[in-house]
């Protein structure tokens, strides 16, 4: 009888969610899949109403068992599914930024939100169908059932937001779902080395992958030798990384300075690695002004309209920048890319709306310069 009533209930949000599906329209919209047990039943109601469009996001550390199982639901469902990526792997950007962790949570705007809204603006996306359940977390019961992610450029439909473990699997097996088989070993899939896996995972993973766990180990032990990290001990084996909170070292390149005649304008002085930091600066200097010019090592920018903090995150930026990728999610014209191990604008796409040199929502304007900063002070601001 008990579950007779839950099925029921499963039933009734089920209605709810092919009814929300079917008023969007399918041409514009995308699931975006993670490969866990949530947005597959998404994926499975889009598909029912007629969706037929679906993207993998890989962070370069998901588990091989999810990329099989997404090869796998392709073949279920006879439809291909895109994969995006960030421009750089996990392992590469901590060399620069560090770890990620539950408080320094940078990594879901490089290996998620920055690939997806590429994908989004690349395919003119109106919205994305995501398996987003309130239950998962005290953030997500603020969501609505349709809203934005100031990170993605495109409405976010979530159609099973009020639904419960207990719904998602009773409709996963009632329709008879294929399930990724990790989910015999974990209640929550995701990036392998994730800070917000548990206790419980790390020892499964220690059990399960023994080679990833001892990969990681050796990555956490150069960690804490480079920040001079002492109890080693709480660090890696009990796992303190996870609330790591790294201080910010911030070095001073002191690029500018006034210029001595012309009050309105500003000398960019370089030296050493100069050439390539004023390339960099170049790439993106005509979101701000055209009114600049090169004599020697001296790059010469006319102030006068310009706002001075604006400059300011536009050459952080062009200094510190490891093409991550993130920042490029604030442009909604698709005209910032990177390149060449750096960021720069393709102008004829940029409208000059200098989103992308706003520090809010995107930490700093720039993941690099937020957490580990080359900073550059404007002399006469
Ligand atoms: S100024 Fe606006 S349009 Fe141009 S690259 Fe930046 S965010 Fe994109
Ligand atoms: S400017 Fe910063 S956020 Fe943008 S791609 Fe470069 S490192 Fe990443």
């Amino acid at each position: 009888m008990f579950r007779e009533y839950d099925l029921a209930i499963t039933m009734n949000k089920e209605k709810t969610a092919l009814a929300q599906l079917a008023e969007i329209s399918h041409e514009k919209v995308a699931v975006s899949f993670s490969g866990g047990k949530d947005s597959l039943v998404a994926l499975d109601l889009a598909y029912r109403v007629g969706i037929r469009k679906a993207v993998f996001c890989d962070t370069s550390v998901e588990f091989d068992e999810t990329r099989e199982f997404v090869k796998h639901v392709e073949k279920f469902y006879g439809m291909h599914i895109d994969v995006v990526r960030a421009p750089v792997t996990f392992f590469e950007i901590i060399k620069h930024v560090g770890l990620p962790s539950r408080v320094l949570r940078w990594c879901c705007d490089v290996f998620k939100f920055g690939p997806l809204s590429n994908y989004a603006v690349q395919e003119s996306l109106h919205s994305f169908i995501t398996g987003l359940r309130m239950k998962e977390s005290s953030k997500r019961a603020s969501y609505e059932n349709s809203d934005r992610n100031p990170l993605v450029p495109v409405i976010q439909t979530n159609p099973i937001l009020t639904w419960t473990d207990q719904d998602v699997w009773e409709y996963t097996s009632e329709n008879r779902l294929p399930v990724n088989p990790l989910y015999e070993h974990f209640k929550r899939i995701g990036c392998w080395c994730c800070p917000f896996k548990t206790d419980n995972d790390w020892e499964k993973i220690k059990e399960l992958f023994p080679e990833k766990a001892s990969f990681f180990e050796g990555i956490l032990a150069d960690y804490a030798n480079r920040m001079d990290i002492r109890d080693k001990e709480t660090f890696i084996q009990k796992r303190g990384w996870k609330m790591w909170s790294n201080s910010v070292s911030k070095i001073s390149v002191g690029l500018y300075s006034p210029c001595q005649t012309q009050r309105d304008k500003v000398d960019l002085i370089f030296s050493g690695q100069s050439k390539n930091q004023i390339d960099r600066i170049i790439r993106l200097l005509p979101i701000l002004t055209d009114d600049y010019f090169l004599v020697g090592n001296k790059l010469r920018i006319t102030i006068k309209d310009i706002d001075k903090r604006r400059l300011n995150v536009l050459v952080e930026k062009a200094i510190n920048c490891k093409a991550c990728g993130a920042c490029t999610s604030l442009c909604r014209t698709g005209g910032l890319k990177v390149d060449q191990g750096s960021v720069y604008v393709d102008f004829a796409r940029c409208n000059k709306c200098q989103d992308c040199l706003r520090t809010h929502p995107l930490r700093g304007a720039c993941i690099i310069r937020n957490y580990s900063p080359k900073v550059a002070t404007l002399v006469n601001s």
